[in-house]
C-alpha cells in the first residue's frame, strides 16, 4: 500500500474484536473539482482482528504504514503530535501498548457516541444500507433522512447495548444485557469444544435445536397451547429437553447444541429489543455489532421475535456494515 494515499486511520478495540477503518485513495486517486471545492476520490477499507491476538493487529498497522495516517494536534504540554481515533475499552488497556509499539497515540472517542455516529453515517450516505429480513427474504429499507429519528440501536458485540437515537450525537444508553455474543461464543466453545466463532456458526447451521430445547408441544402432548397464542413449535424453555433425558452432554450433537445456543442468545435479545423500544415508543430497531455477521439464522430469530412480541408493530432492521459501528463513528469524527 502506498503510505501517502492512506489516512484517517480508526480503531474501535473490544472485548473480542478489534475493528479497523482508513481511507485509501489507492489506485482510483483523483482529485476533482465540484463546485469549487476539492474532491478527492478513494474507498474506506474495513479490517478486523481477535483483541486476543493485537499483535497481528499491531503488524498489519505497521506493515501497511497505517499509523502514520492520523492527525496532527497539540499534545498536553502543546507538542504538535500524530494521533489516531480510537475508541472502545480497548482504546484505554492498550493505549500504551500503541504508543511504545508503533508511537500511536490515541485520541479517544466516546463508545456510545462512536456508534451511533458510525449508524447515522451510514443511514444517511451509504444507499441500501439498512435492510429488513422475515421468512428468508432481505428487502433493503428507503431511510428517510428527514423521519430517520426516534430509533433504537441495538449493537450486540460481547454484550449488547441498547440505545435511543434521537438525533446526530443525542442518544440515551436506556438498556442491554450481557447475555450477547461473548456468551455465544464463550459457552459454545466449552459445550461443543470449537475452536473459532466461524467453527460454531458453521456447526450451528447443521443443527436442529429441537432436540434439545423443550417446545410447547414437548409440554403439551404435541398439541398448541391456542388459548394464549402458543403454537406447538415455540419454544417454552431453551436446553430444556436436557433436564428429563437423562442425557449427557456426550449424548447431544455438537451442531444440535451450537443450534440451540445461538436461538437462545438471538431470541432473548430481541425480546428485550422489543420491551425496550415498547417502553419508549420505538418502531424502530437498528441491530448491529458483529455477532450478527449477515447470518440468516440468527437475523430471522432476531426478526421473528420482535414481530412475535410486537405483534407486527416493531421492526427488526439490519445494517450491511453492521460490526463497523462504533469504528466508522471514530473515523468520521475526524471532520468534528
Ligand atoms: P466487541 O466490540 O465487544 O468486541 P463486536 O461487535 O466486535 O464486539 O462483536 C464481538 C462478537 O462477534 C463476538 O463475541 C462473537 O460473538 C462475534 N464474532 C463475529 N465474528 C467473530 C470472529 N471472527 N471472532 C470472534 N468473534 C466473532
Amino acid at each position: 500500500m502506498d503510505p501517502t494515499q492512506i489516512s484517517h486511520l480508526a480503531l474501535d478495540i473490544g472485548g473480542t474484536l478489534i475493528k479497523l477503518v482508513y481511507f485509501s485513495a489507492n489506485g482510483d486517486y483523483s482529485e476533482e473539482s465540484r463546485n469549487g471545492c476539492s474532491v478527492v476520490k478513494g474507498r474506506l477499507c474495513f479490517a478486523k482482528f481477535e483483541t486476543r491476538k493485537i499483535d497481528d493487529c499491531l503488524e498489519f498497522i505497521r506493515f501497511n504504514i497505517l499509523h502514520h495516517s492520523g492527525v496532527q494536534q497539540p499534545n498536553d504540554e502543546g507538542h504538535d503530535k500524530l494521533y489516531v481515533k480510537a475508541t472502545g475499552g480497548g482504546a484505554f488497556k492498550f493505549a500504551d501498548l500503541f504508543k511504545e509499539k508503533l508511537g500511536i497515540l490515541f485520541d479517544k472517542e466516546d463508545e456510545m457516541c462512536s456508534l451511533v455516529g458510525g449508524v447515522n453515517f451510514l443511514l444517511k450516505t451509504v444507499p441500501r444500507e439498512a435492510f429488513t429480513y422475515l421468512d428468508g427474504q432481505k428487502k433493503f429499507v428507503e431511510i428517510d433522512h428527514n423521519d430517520l429519528y426516534p430509533y433504537l440501536l441495538v449493537n450486540i458485540g460481547s454484550g449488547v447495548s441498547m440505545i435511543k437515537v434521537d438525533g446526530d450525537g443525542k442518544y440515551e444508553r436506556i438498556s442491554g444485557t450481557s447475555l450477547g455474543g461473548g456468551t455465544f461464543l464463550g459457552l459454545g466453545k466449552l459445550l461443543t469444544k470449537c475452536k473459532s466463532f466461524d467453527e460454531l456458526l458453521e456447526l450451528s447451521h447443521h443443527g436442529n435445536n429441537r432436540v434439545i430445547d423443550m417446545l410447547v408441544g414437548d409440554i403439551y402432548g404435541g398439541t398448541d397451547y391456542s388459548k394464549i397464542g402458543l403454537s406447538s413449535t415455540a419454544i417454552a424453555s431453551s436446553f430444556g429437553k436436557a433436564i428429563s433425558d437423562g442425557k449427557e452432554l456426550e449424548d447431544y450433537q455438537p451442531e444440535d447444541v451450537a443450534r440451540s445456543l445461538l436461538r437462545m442468545i438471538s431470541n432473548n435479545i430481541g425480546q428485550i429489543a422489543y420491551l425496550n423500544a415498547l417502553r419508549f415508543g420505538l418502531k424502530r430497531i437498528f441491530f448491529g455489532g458483529f455477532f450478527i455477521r449477515g447470518l440468516e439464522y440468527t437475523m430471522d430469530t432476531i426478526s421473528v421475535a420482535v414481530h412475535f412480541w410486537s405483534r407486527g408493530e416493531a421492526k427488526a432492521m439490519f445494517l450491511r456494515h453492521e460490526g463497523f459501528l462504533g469504528a466508522l463513528g471514530a473515523f468520521t469524527s475526524y471532520n468534528d
